[in-house]
């Protein structure tokens, strides 16, 4: 009989009967989510459970609820070299991220047996271990080996579909697989197997059928695949298309009669699928994916704390890809814990001034810890520091008493003697979230005021995305990096960055341009007035003057279209 226990680490785990023998607690989640973590353990052999999860076709929005719900409880990451960063983003940071698609020269780290053996070894000592396949797992993936070498080895394990590419790609280039009218039926095919001399079989069966053929695996060798459908018996007019990187920013489209297509789509860079059949003339009707202004753009948004970014968001809207680095983590401050007391001192008069958007939440998650709530605030007036400061009070349900624009201490403290004489005789608890040691707080102590400082948070610059950053900028496919902020362009340095030479920078204003040119980003672009729509602004300008354009190869790819 399966029997659950409750583990002092916070988990549950399920163990027979007869063999109530705990052998560890799962490790706390420091986002809080998947609380309860489900082991296996069956004659005294703990063992948990191994995931083949389909990542999608490369946009990280199209993995399923489910995958990205055990990527975020995950303990332990496998992942191919190609799975989008955006999606390895959202795994715990405390899991382990095991790329098995590296490579060392032309030569695979992983070959399929080791990654089989890993698999298994893995879900031996850990609860919950991903393995995320691009597309969906059981399609041309080998996830069907990894399935049968788990059961084998008797390892428990679930398969999460994805959206296979030829799916989820060709819905992005508007090329229904079928169409009533046009195309009944839909084969899917690798050109992989091209060796094997069954295959010439299958192949001759693939050039005489009507309907939709989807080839994968034949970006390398499009020349090749359709000389072989044509000798085989395939129309050289039949009409086909070549969709590469699919789903993804740069995603690029080429329509030919089978004939002409290698000539046509030239060079691969990135996977690539060819279509054949009736159906990719809709595309002509329904292409609808390359629409805004900086789409095939992608573009680096520096960040320096976990909100979502404004900045990213419009970007984004306008059709740009975004990589935001380095990921930031908030943790509770070394003075999380002296705020209830502290609270408690101010005695229903004083002021709160928070300083940061993490300030806010860092002191309601330190108050709560200390058994308070919002009912501790009476009788005290709030002010808050910053328009992402106000935001996150607003966000909290809390009334800001005092709203202060500006960030410059004299001017913060200018604005708290105004409003209603706060520093006249009340005590000020000055709430942050930075390390460095608040100028806004010395200002106000050396000018009489009692001031008490509760550093409530404290950020952790995590720079896993580094060399997905530093993989795009050596690929020619990064179009920008964008500076929201003089502490965002510390966080990319701290993140250790290295920003090639040619790369464009856009700065948010003149103070976080000299920041930038400090620590050697000199910027390209700083908009005259302030603010993220000016930035977002400079940036379309620089980004769709043709001339100004520096041709990478993602971005000549698009370049055509925005003329
Ligand atoms: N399991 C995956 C397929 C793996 S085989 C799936 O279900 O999609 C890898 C091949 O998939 C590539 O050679 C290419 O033909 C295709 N592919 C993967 N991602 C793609 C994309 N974004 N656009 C076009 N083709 C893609």
């Amino acid at each position: 009989m399966l029997w659950p226990f409750i583990v002092p680490g916070g988990g549950v785990w399920v163990g027979w009967l007869n063999r109530p023998a705990i052998l560890r607690a799962p490790r706390p989640d420091p986002r809080g989510s998947g609380l309860f973590r489900v082991g296996v353990f069956r004659s005294g052999v703990r063992m948990g459970t191994a995931y083949l999860v389909g990542a999608g076709p490369g946009d990280p929005k199209l993995i399923t609820r489910r995958g990205a719900e055990l990527l975020r409880r995950a303990d332990v990451v496998l992942h191919d070299a190609l799975v989008d960063y955006g999606l390895l983003e959202l795994a715990n940071p405390s899991a382990e991220m095991i790329d098995v698609g590296r490579r060392a020269g032309e030569a695979r780290l992983f070959n399929q047996g080791r990654i089989n053996r890993l698999l298994i070894d893995l879900t031996r000592r850990h609860a919950i271990v991903v393995r995320l396949k691009g597309g969906d797992p059981l399609v041309f993936g080998r996830g069907g080996e990894e399935a049968l070498a788990l059961a084998l080895a008797g390892v428990p394990f679930e398969i999460v579909p994805g959206v296979t590419a030829g799916v989820g790609a060709l819905a992005c280039a508007g090329i229904p697989l079928t169409h009533r009218g046009l195309s009944t039926s839909v084969v899917f095919v690798t050109a992989h197997d091209r060796e094997d001399p069954e295959s010439e079989q299958e192949w001759r069966h693939l050039a005489g059928m009507g309907g939709t053929v989807v080839i994968y695996m034949g970006g390398g060798r499009i020349r090749e695949v359709t000389e072989r459908l044509i000798r085989l018996g395939r129309s050289p007019d039949a009409l086909a298309a070549v969709v590469e990187s699919g789903t993804l920013p740069h995603q690029r489209v080429v329509e030919a009669k089978l004939g002409e297509l290698a000539e046509r789509a030239g060079v691969m860079t990135g996977p690539a699928l060819i279509v054949i059949g009736e159906v990719t003339r809709l595309r002509e009707h329904l292409e609808w994916f390359e629409r805004g202004p900086l789409t095939g753009r992608s573009v680096l948004v520096a960040r320096a704390r976990s909100q979502r970014s404004r900045v990213a968001h419009s970007l984004r809207e306008l059709g740009a890809s975004m990589i935001q680095y380095p990921t930031i983590r908030q943790l509770p401050g070394p003075d999380a814990s002296s705020v209830p007391a502290a609270v408690r001192g101010l005695d229903g008069s004083g002021v709160i001034v928070f300083t940061g958007a993490a300030a806010v939440s860092g002191f309601l998650r330190a108050l709560a810890r200390g058994g308070l709530d919002a009912r501790a605030l009476v009788g005290l007036s709030l002010a808050a520091v910053g328009r992402e400061t106000i935001a996150a009070l607003r966000r909290a349900r809390l009334q800001c008493d005092l709203p202060i624009r500006s960030y410059l201490p004299i001017q913060v403290a200018a604005a708290l003697r105004r409003g209603k004489g706060y520093l006249d005789d009340q005590p000020v608890l000055l709430i942050r979230d930075g390390g460095a040691r608040s100028a806004l707080g010395d200002g106000l102590e050396g000018a009489g005021t009692r001031v008490t400082q509760l550093q409530v948070a404290t950020r952790t610059v995590d720079a896993r995305g580094r060399k997905n950053a530093e993989r795009m900028m050596a690929a020619g496919q990064l179009d920008a990096i964008v500076l929201p902020s003089s502490s965002a362009a510390e966080a990319l340095i701290e993140g250790g960055l290295v920003v090639p030479p040619g790369v464009l920078v856009v700065a948010m204003g003149p103070s976080t341009a000299a920041t930038a040119e400090r620590l050697g980003l000199p910027a390209a672009v700083v908009p005259d007035t302030s603010g993220v729509d000016a930035l977002v602004e400079a940036l379309v300008a620089r980004l769709t003057i043709p001339s100004a354009i520096d041709h990478s190869v993602g971005a000549s790819l698009t370049s055509a279209s925005l003329d």
